[in-house]
């Protein structure tokens, strides 16, 4: 069986101070050594001041799809890095929903990631009515086609992270078993591109996941870690919910 390392990663999301960052820096140095991989993706302006530990990584939340020139506002895969961010989110639901993140962007931002040495966290998932009509995994295999059938090697360098919609910042979880099931399925839909990578790609899990329901989700066999919004603002409970995976 592959041995996947479990990842843990915060989404600040538009939250947090300096403080919070010190505050979360104190906490994760005091755990005990561990396999888990710890990230924390604050806002982009708390990056290069972040205190660092090697108890954890820094990412960021998005990145510009483009790589330099008359962009206003946009950041560019280069510059995150150089900020000290190893990973990024990409495709987060806000940002599909509300910042008009196409599939087409998303691979586009996907690939300059990757350029630039960072580890894409690329997020997918379903709304509820999508669901309630047993549509899932109809939904999942096209975003996933979208990001990885003209680029398979993209894979091989990709984290996943599994976020039904209306599971995020609703307090509404998954089921350990319903989680399992989807992730399951994104594992063994991705062999068709590359049946090694698809083995070895960690497939995390989003929505609403706390102190409490996170061991039962982590201990699920095709569920590597988890990416965390609300819970992870408190460091205590983000704290808990890296010892659990
Ligand atoms: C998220 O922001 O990706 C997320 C899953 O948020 P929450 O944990 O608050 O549902």
């Amino acid at each position: 069986m592959t041995q996947r390392r479990p990842l843990i990663a915060a989404n600040w999301k538009m939250n947090g101070s300096c403080e919070l960052a010190v505050q979360c820096c104190e906490t994760l140095s005091q755990l005990p050594a561990s396999n888990t991989e710890i990230l924390i993706c604050p806002p982009v302006i708390f990056l290069n001041d972040f205190p660092k530990s090697d108890r954890y990584q820094l990412g960021a939340q998005n990145v510009s799809s483009e790589v330099s020139g008359a962009f206003t506002g946009e950041i560019s895969a280069d510059m995150l890095a150089a900020a000290g961010a190893s990973y990024v989110i990409i495709g987060h639901s806000e940002r599909r929903a509300l910042f008009g993140d196409t599939d087409t962007l998303v691979l586009a931002k996907t690939k300059r990631a990757i350029a630039a040495k960072m580890t894409p966290i690329v997020c997918f998932g379903e709304t509820l009515t999508e669901r309630q009509q047993e549509k899932t995994m109809q939904v999942l295999a096209q975003h996933l086609d979208a990001v990885y059938a003209a680029h398979p090697e993209l894979l091989q360098h990709s984290v996943i992270a599994y976020e039904p919609i209306w599971a995020i910042g609703t307090g509404e979880t998954a089921s350990p078993a319903q989680a399992q099931a989807v992730h399951a399925f994104i594992r063994t839909y991705l062999k068709k591109y590359d049946d090694a990578a698809a083995s070895k790609v960690r497939i995390i899990y989003g929505g609403s996941v706390n102190a409490e329901n996170c061991a039962a989700l982590f201990a699920q066999p095709d569920i590597d870690g988890g990416l965390v919004g609300g819970a992870s603002l408190k460091p205590a409970e983000f704290a808990a919910i890296c010892l659990s995976a």
